[in-house]
């Protein structure tokens, strides 16, 4: 991150062996938690945290591999993965093709700055995985279709 501007991202990171690494510099599109049932099996816990960004704002070094399936809105969600290790370095949906979704853990200790404004698919998550009161949920997608 550069400076204090919550709006635009300038930062590398990698999954978990190192094999993969991502450089996104550009607009943040969103921030946001997700308690799918995807979700909660893809990370092992009670939620995802995503930032989300433009394609063009985004570079991947070495070669990553895709799992895709259909999302609840009928959209086909495809994630992409290290092969070595399994850390998700990004996601992209058929319904957004313009966008990327960065899981926030790749960015360890640099990323400090994430500020989710919103819960969606609060309809499978579960009190145990405490998030912040003020936080405004969506039992499923938020309202304006937007992932
Ligand atoms: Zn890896
Ligand atoms: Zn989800």
């Amino acid at each position: 991150m550069t400076g204090h501007d919550p709006q635009h991202i300038d930062q590398t990171g990698r999954c978990d062996c190192g094999a993969i690494t991502l450089n996104a510099q550009g607009r943040v599109v969103s921030m946001f938690l997700c308690a799918c049932e995807n979700c909660q099996r893809s990370t092992g816990t009670g939620h995802s945290s995503v930032v989300v960004v433009h394609t063009e704002a985004i570079r991947t070094v070495g070669a990553t591999k895709a799992f895709s399936r259909p999302a609840a809105s009928g959209a086909v969600f495809t994630r992409q993965f290290c092969p070595e290790c399994g850390t998700t370095v990004f996601g992209q949906s058929s319904r957004a093709p313009a966008l990327r979704i960065l899981p926030i853990g790749i960015f360890v200790n640099h990323n400090d700055w994430f500020a989710p404004n919103q819960l969606i698919f609060a309809r499978s998550h579960q009190a145990w995985d405490l998030i912040e009161d003020h936080l405004p949920q969506h039992m499923a997608y938020r309202e304006d279709g937007t992932p």
